[in-house]
């Protein structure tokens, strides 16, 4: 008998004919006498949705009623998953992330997870029900609902896998596995049956959002290995875990496109020190995540000043704008620019260290494809660079080729 902790994401649950068939797959384990904890998402679009819904009343609402409203996404789902689960007479209780005793931090709409203490879903559990938890969501000790960030239902899961010390953590989504890239946007990606936790975090964060980068940083932290697999099918999917020797033969594991970047440029920045502090500061403190920066020194005539440029994930846009603006003064830079057609493409690999001229090839693949490059940022085993959104399908596919085939 095994521990099991299954989470279903937005399109896996996306409308009722799916739920059922989650039901289906959910009790082929109870039935054979698993323990089974599944997580789920709120049903595909439903999120977006809501979110629509209040900036459709103002631009910037309330983090924390934002917090309020998305939550309830992942409970509409969690009552149906046990409903489905009764109508074929398998014991069931849904729960909320307060009621697994999923405790976070008061940061609303990114919220860090302080600690489990899981006691209702393991009474549950012996008591020989399924027990559905509503990922992406959770409550501070003062009883303030929080969400995890988008697509943190993966964390949701990976959490509760470790906290319950799960035999098994199994990611169902709408493709096979992990891919090389996203199969939607190259049609010649290929299904990687392993990846270490190092490159699946790279690929995350930079815009392959088969799993949230949060929920990969967590189990690589606390050694939960998972896979990623279809709902719609049985094929193996991919497994994701601490790297092994012979993953370092491979130079580049996968490549992305984050199309979900927007670029802001601070024009005219006095040159002297503590400006940048300032800043990013500012930012930090607005809870922006800020990834690429650039700055240029200008060497006009006049008082010194520099360009300064950073990335911002798009819902963060306006957020960070509004803080540069109140900076304004302060600061005395000349303007503001903001960019929302960047692309960000990347590659991948921890065979990257041990080989050279990775960059040059990249470079090369974009130049001949007539693709600018506009900001570069690199790693150990990583390589992004900011190019024209419009380019990013036409740049990924030809990266793709290059490197992976
Ligand atoms: P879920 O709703 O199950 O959480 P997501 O939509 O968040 O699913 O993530 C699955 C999607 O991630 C896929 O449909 C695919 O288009 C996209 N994706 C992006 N990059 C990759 C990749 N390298 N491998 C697999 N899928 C990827
Ligand atoms: N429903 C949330 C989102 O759309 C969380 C998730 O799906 O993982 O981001
Ligand atoms: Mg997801």
């Amino acid at each position: 008998m095994a521990l099991i902790v299954q989470k279903y994401g937005g399109t896996s649950v996306g409308n009722t004919d799916r739920i059922k068939n989650v039901a289906r797959r959910v009790a082929e384990y109870r039935n054979r006498g698993d323990k089974v904890v599944v997580v789920v998402s709120a049903m595909s679009g439903v999120t977006d949705g809501l979110i629509k819904l209040a900036k459709d009343i103002v631009p910037l609402p309330s983090e924390r009623e934002m917090d309020m409203l998305l939550a309830t996404g992942e409970q509409q789902t969690i009552a149906l998953t046990a409903i489905a689960l009764h109508a074929i007479n398998v014991p069931a209780v849904s729960m909320t992330g307060a009621q697994a005793g999923i405790v976070t931090d008061g940061v609303h709409t990114k919220a860090k997870i302080h600690n489990i203490s899981p006691k209702q879903v393991h009474d549950a559990l012996d008591a020989g029900s399924v027990v559905i938890v509503a990922g992406f969501q959770g409550e501070t000790k003062d009883g303030q609902i929080t969400t995890l960030g988008r697509g943190g239902s993966d964390l949701t899961a990976i959490a509760l896998a470790a906290a319950l010390k799960a035999d098994l953590c199994q990611i169902y989504t709408d493709v096979d596995g992990v891919y090389t890239a996203d199969p939607r946007l190259v049609p010649g990606a290929q299904k990687l049956p392993e990846i270490s936790y190092d490159e699946m975090l790279e690929l995350a964060s930079l815009g392959a959002k088969v799993m949230q980068s949060r929920s990969v940083e967590f189990a690589k932290k606390f050694g939960v290995v998972f896979e990623v697999r279809s709902s719609l099918n049985d094929n193996p999917g991919t497994i994701v875990k601490e790297e092994t020797k012979s993953m370092e033969g491979v130079v580049v594991r996968g490549v992305s496109l984050d199309k979900n970047q927007a670029k802001v440029t601070l024009v005219g920045v006095p040159d002297k020190p503590g400006m940048a502090a300032r800043i990013f500061k500012a930012i930090g403190d607005a809870t922006v995540n800020v990834d690429m920066i650039v700055q240029n020194i200008s060497h006009g005539s006049g008082s010194p000043a520099t360009d300064l440029s950073f990335t911002v994930d798009k819902p963060d846009l306006l957020k960070a704008q509004k803080v540069i603006e109140g900076l304004k003064q302060e600061i005395g830079y000349k303007e503001v620019l903001t960019d929302e057609k960047i692309g960000k493409l990347s590659i991948v690999g921890i065979g990257m260290k041990s080989h050279a001229g990775v960059a040059g090839k990249l470079f090369e693949t974009l130049a001949n494809e007539s693709v600018n490059i506009g900001m570069i940022s690199t790693s150990e085993i990583k390589i992004s660079v900011t190019i024209d959104l419009a380019k990013g399908e036409q740049a990924i596919k030809a990266v793709h080729k290059a490197f992976i085939g």
